[in-house]
């Protein structure tokens, strides 16, 4: 690997797409329902306007004051999830990190701005058109692993994410959002490179690296580069109606 990093080589491994510009940052809309701000106004796809507004409500509610493990007593706030109510891409991770813990917002440290940038090459963004959600809602502490036991008490507030949003793609970035999402223990470099299927609607899943693993091993994001092109063709075909490669007909 080449210690001066060239133009050239950021160019060919692709981080130059993935720096962050410097431009003022407009308000992202927090845990959305239809009115929420810089929301999408038009309907949801899952349920009508009002419904869906009190449905968010009540589950932002219950994940602020949820107990249902411990983490609840180290954590500042539940960290309940960001973007457009109506995004066709909901990127999910592992869990809040210390700033999100302060903030109340998923993905707002460093590693939140190389997945902002990350999401920004694909003309995507939290203000506008992705919902950005964790597998937990508490931080655990030191940032340990979530625990199994964790995972199963928080992920019913992501199934009601996701069913309320409705995506027609699901991004895990990280080994443990793909694991959990997955219900499986293969490690990530098997999981990525293939369209999975998530829930009852059968959602499409891409894999990718966590923004904090390409902040350490920048050299793999030319591989993030082309799960997002994955996950980006998969979006088209399935909104063009064309079967995925490797779905049964
Ligand atoms: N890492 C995550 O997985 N989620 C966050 O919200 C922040 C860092």
């Amino acid at each position: 690997m080449p210690g001066a990093r060239s133009a050239e080589y950021l160019r060919a491994i692709g981080i130059d797409r993935w720096i962050p510009r410097n431009r003022p940052e407009a308000p992202a809309p927090q845990t959305p329902g239809p009115a929420a701000p810089g929301g999408d106004a038009s309907p949801p796809r899952q349920a009508g306007p009002a419904d869906a507004q009190s449905r968010w409500e009540a589950l932002r509610a219950e994940v602020l004051s949820c107990t249902k493990c411990p983490l609840h007593e180290s954590r500042t706030q539940g960290v309940v999830g960001v973007g457009s109510p109506q995004a066709d891409w909901m990127v999910i991770g592992e869990a809040p990190g210390a700033e999100e813990d302060r903030r109340g917002e998923p993905f707002v440290g460093r590693a939140g701005k190389l997945l902002d940038a990350m999401l920004l090459s694909l003309g995507l963004s939290r203000t506008a058109n992705v919902y950005i959600a964790n597998i937990l809602k508490s931080r655990p502490p030191g940032n340990r692993d979530p625990r199994p036991e964790e995972v199963a008490a928080c992920l019913p507030y992501l199934t009601r994410q996701i069913e309320l949003v409705g995506p027609k793609l699901l991004l895990a970035v990280g080994r443990i959002a793909a694991q959990n999402l997955l219900s499986s223990d293969a490690p990530l470099g098997r999981l990525r490179g293939r369209v999975h299927r998530f829930g009852e609607h059968d959602t499409p899943l891409v894999v990718t690296y966590h923004p904090a693993y390409l902040l350490r091993s920048p050299a793999d994001k030319r591989k993030a580069w082309e799960d997002l092109k994955l996950a980006r063709s998969v979006l088209r075909q399935t909104s063009a109606g064309i079967p995925i490669d490797g779905d049964r007909s």
